[in-house]
């Protein structure tokens, strides 16, 4: 009964979402703060006053949702935690600040940086080719390379958790095939600078699609945003879902040339002409509009996670050095599964990956201080 396709579908599994009782969440990366105020006053004032606008079909471009993305970005560069906050508005990090003006036709988005992703991969990976991805990377992209029937070349990390970008290169131009990656990576932690992605892409084809995937990058990363204005097949992928308190909004973004902008639209409008619901865009557009708070949030996470990293150090637990919201660490003698079972009867939900060469580890997300606290205690017990 089922196509051949269906066969090649090995589905993406998301972290826990437990209903049966109040776990802390500190398993999917989540922010563990609420969207601004002004977000949530957005909402009410559309219902209230707009309910005509939920019969009618919304923006299917998201214009304005796109003036204000763009906005945010040259406000803030891309790294919400290192942005300066003077009252309501912000100012990017010198070593931030984005060298041009990103204008709204360099965005698109859609429903989650997931459904991008999957547009990405139709229309810039080649089923002829082998794609090449790292070993540890964003799960779903093999995934996607399933759906959409591509092979993939799987190269290993480095010792120290980096991505190995010579042997990335070098088989992506033995393959003819694009790259993909997250910067910061996931479920490391660590990310190339600018410097370094900038050296691959003068190395890399600029006929074929570079993407990079800065789902954390507001957490400590450097954006490849800058890079832009110099790389025509450079392709950044960014989502309301972490640094932008918003996974249940589901809005994730592309920030590239307009040509390619075009070519993502074009597989919308193939698929689904309407993927951002007319909330989500009222949503969006307000959290944009309210860098500031989300600077405080990604600040906020920024001390906890380096708080948490100093207490692994005292503790004699192994970990990865993160530039994101999440710490890969492992205890010096118990099993990661152990660990997260341990956790997890303390009330504290984690995430474990029954995956050769990261089964020792535990990813845990960065939550409130008194969440962290809760960890720490459960730690202890360990
Ligand atoms: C969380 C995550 C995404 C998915 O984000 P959504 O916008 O919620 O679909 C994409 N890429 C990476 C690397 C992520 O960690």
């Amino acid at each position: 009964m089922i196509s051949n396709r269906m066969k090649n579908l090995h589905p993406y599994v998301p972290g826990e979402q437990p209903k049966d009782r109040q776990y802390i969440k500190l398993n999917a990366n989540e922010n563990p703060y609420a969207p601004s105020e002004k977000v949530q006053q957005a909402l009410l004032d559309f219902i209230k006053n707009n309910p005509m606008k939920l019969a009618l079909y919304p923006d299917p471009d998201s214009l304005e949702l796109h003036a204000s993305i763009a906005d945010m970005l040259n406000k803030t560069g891309g790294v919400l935690c290192n942005a300066h906050i003077d009252g309501e508005s912000v100012e990017a990090d010198e070593k931030d600040r984005i060298p041009f003006t990103v204008t709204p036709d360099m965005i698109y988005s859609g429903n989650g940086s997931d459904e991008v992703l999957s547009f990405v991969f139709y229309a810039f990976f080649d089923s002829d080719k082998r794609l090449v991805l790292p070993e540890f990377t964003y799960s779903f992209y093999p995934v996607y390379a399933g759906f959409y029937n591509i092979d993939t070349d799987i190269v290993p990390m480095k010792k120290d958790w980096s991505l190995d970008t010579e042997e990335l290169l070098s088989r992506a131009e033995k393959n003819k095939s694009g790259l993909i990656f997250a910067n910061p990576n996931a479920p490391s932690g660590i990310g190339l600078s600018r410097a370094q992605v900038r050296e691959m892409l003068k190395k890399a084809s600029p006929d074929r699609i570079f993407v990079v995937d800065e789902a954390y990058c507001d957490f400590g990363g450097e954006s490849c945003i800058p890079l832009l204005a110099e790389f025509k097949n450079l392709l950044i992928v960014r989502t309301f879902s972490k640094s932008l308190c918003g996974a249940g909004m589901r809005l994730g973004y592309v920030v590239a040339s307009p040509e390619i902008v075009n070519y993502i639209t074009t597989v919308k409008n193939s698929l689904n002409h309407f993927p951002i619901d007319a909330l989500a865009q009222v949503a969006g557009n307000a959290a944009c509009k309210n860098p500031a708070y989300y600077c405080q949030c990604a600040k906020k996470v920024v001390e906890e996670r380096e708080s948490f990293q100093s207490f692994l150090k005292e503790k004699g637990w192994d970990f990865v050095s993160s530039k994101t919201n999440f710490v890969l660490a492992r205890h010096p003698s118990v099993k990661g599964e152990d660990v997260y079972k341990k956790i997890k009867a303390e009330g504290i939900l984690v995430r474990h990956f029954n995956t050769k060469g990261i089964e020792d580890y535990v990813r845990i997300t960065i939550g409130t201080k008194e969440q962290m606290d809760a960890l720490k205690a459960a730690i202890e017990k360990i």
